[in-house]
């Protein structure tokens, strides 16, 4: 990346190289135009969520079972639905109640926050989202206390 030393206003863009107009730099611009924002947006979108090669279920039935480990590595008694007509994914125990955790795929967003598919919230306690590093995000985390 180069700067102009004096303000350390980029001057050239992040995505194409060119020169970012003087007017752009003094709004801490870091592309030289929309197009190359939208370019350099798709590719960080890209980069934080890389494409897998499996089929959709596959892929969540490997979220299941990534929340599922996760879960019994927590100390859970985990019990998985038998059949994908359930209202939710998987069961935990919890002293003598048992909580509904649904499982759900989530992307990354721009600045961080994870996005996923909206779910009807009488059917789980917990939602539990994968994001494609195969983390998990519990919503909301609180609900998963001590087994
Ligand atoms: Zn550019």
């Amino acid at each position: 990346m180069s700067e102009n030393v004096w303000t350390h206003e980029r001057t050239s863009c992040a995505a194409c190289r060119g020169d970012i107009s003087a007017a752009r730099q003094r709004k801490h611009a870091v592309y030289c135009s929309d197009a190359c924002m939208r370019a350099g947006n798709r590719r960080a979108y890209r980069e934080a969520n890389p494409k897998r090669p499996f089929t959709t279920a596959t892929t969540g039935a490997i979220h299941e079972l990534l929340v599922s480990a996760d879960l019994l590595q927590r100390g859970f008694a985990v019990f998985r639905a038998l059949s994908a007509s359930c209202p939710c994914d998987l069961a935990v125990l919890q002293g003598d109640r048992l909580l509904r955790v649904e499982v759900t795929s989530g992307v990354y967003q721009k600045g961080g926050g994870v996005n996923y598919p909206p779910h009807p919230p009488d059917r789980f306690d917990v939602l539990a989202v994968v994001t494609r590093d195969q983390r998990i995000h519990y919503f909301p985390e609180s609900a998963l206390c001590a087994p």
